[in-house]
């Protein structure tokens, strides 16, 4: 791979599973000093460090432990990272529940983690990437960041949130050097997903198989997931040679559900 990212500091919330990883893992092979974030057992958090750190070529790669949900923890972790470069906003989590049912802690969760947080973190790490006149934010929404899904009440809320997050920052940074974007996936094979095929398996009193082509990937006109490294490789080029036009998109890769 062309070390495109040489000299550059990639910092990727929620990088110890699914999409973050798989985001670590290539902007490593592409030469960026990537720093880690999220949670995980002990273990796999030692795993995650060092197989990045070895597509680095050096030791374990750096690791916050900073919870999303924690303004301080957030404003903490981009400082600790150094001079960031690449910003990649991707820790999330789901909860799918009735709006009249849906606990009030999981809706809070929900906003703070998967919204507020990308707000945080581009407040602390845009100062720098303004000084040095260069840099590369990117928040990882949804397909439901531009639709809906019913019983995803807060999920929705956030992802939309962050797309129009993403549009008012590209306006204020339009003419720098630096660029925001939302990529905006559809269902991607990952644990975040994969959890949400047995229990529509349970609901509808049919095999997994058909939970996850008739069900879950209902709106997905691929009937097949997108894989983590597509993602990535999308969030790669966002990074590299030809892409500086390329600012305030929402950038869907979603198996046609945006075009139907
Ligand atoms: P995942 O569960 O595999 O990974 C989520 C990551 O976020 C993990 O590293 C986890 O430790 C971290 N995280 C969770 N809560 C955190 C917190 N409070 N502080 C710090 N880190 C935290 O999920 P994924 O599918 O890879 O999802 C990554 C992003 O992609 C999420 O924002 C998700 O909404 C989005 N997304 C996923 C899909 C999909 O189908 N998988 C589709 C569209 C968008």
């Amino acid at each position: 791979m062309d070390m495109i990212l040489q000299g550059q500091t990639a910092l990727i919330t929620g990088s110890t599973s699914g999409i973050g990883l798989g985001i670590a893992r290539l902007m490593a092979q592409a030469g960026a000093r990537v720093v880690l974030n999220g949670f995980g057992k002990p273990g796999e958090i030692a795993a995650a460090r060092a197989e990045i750190g070895a597509l680095m070529g050096a030791g374990d790669a750096a690791y916050s432990a900073a919870d999303m949900s924690k303004p301080v923890e957030i404003r903490a972790m981009v400082a600790e990272a150094g001079a960031v470069d690449i910003l990649v906003n991707n820790a999330g989590i789901q909860f799918v529940s009735p709006v009249q049912d849906f606990p009030d802690d999981k809706w809070d969760a929900i906003i703070a983690i998967n919204m507020t947080s990308n707000f945080h973190a581009m407040k602390a790490a845009l100062p720098g990437m303004l000084a040095r006149g260069r840099g590369r934010i990117i928040n990882i929404a949804s397909a439901h960041g531009l639709v809906a899904s019913p019983f995803k009440s807060a999920y929705v809320a956030a992802k939309h949130g962050v797309v129009g997050m993403t549009k008012s920052v590209a306006l204020e940074i339009a003419t720098t050097q630096i660029t925001c974007n939302a990529i905006c996936p559809g269902f991607v094979r990952t644990p975040l997903a994969e959890a949400q095929v047995k229990p529509l398996a349970e609901k509808f009193g049919v095999s997994e198989e058909i939970a996850l082509r008739d069900h879950l990937l209902e709106k997905q006109p691929s009937k097949r997931w997108v894989e983590v490294e597509d993602v990535a490789r999308m969030a790669l080029w966002l990074c590299g040679p030809g892409s500086g036009g390329v600012n305030g998109a929402a950038l869907s890769i979603d198996g046609g559900w945006l075009a139907a």
